[in-house]
């Protein structure tokens, strides 16, 4: 990976954030083969330091911006499967799944992925 191809940010920090939370199924390499609905915001505004220690304050809009608060809540602790929105999981995994998430998740809003692995 070249350095062009990513952007460091140090300790961010949302400091705004705009507009309706729009909801979208994520999917996350800490939890294989699920995917959650989370709502989140379409423009934020982040302060951190950059790769050269320097502060930085700059906007972010829509799939950039969800990424980021995806990757604000791993430095909190936080994961999709922390979240309420529907529960998608491959069909021939049902049962190992159903067991982890029926205590933690609304049955009702627990939906079964019918076909195999979209990504
Ligand atoms: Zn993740």
């Amino acid at each position: 990976m070249k350095p062009e191809d990513f952007e460091l940010l140090v300790n961010p920090r949302i400091t705004q954030s705009r507009g309706e939370k729009v909801t979208m199924a994520e999917g996350c390499l800490s939890c294989p083969e699920i995917q959650v609905e989370v709502s989140r915001f379409p423009e934020i505004k982040v302060r951190a330091l950059n790769a050269q220690g320097e502060k930085i304050s700059k906007r972010y809009l829509d799939y950039v911006a969800r990424v980021i608060q995806h990757e604000i809540d791993h430095l909190d602790g936080k994961l999709i499967v922390d979240y309420e929105g529907s529960l998608y999981y491959p069909k021939n995994k049902q049962g190992f799944f159903e067991k982890i998430f029926k205590s933690s998740h609304d049955e009702s809003s627990v939906k079964i992925m019918l076909r195999g692995n979209p990504w």
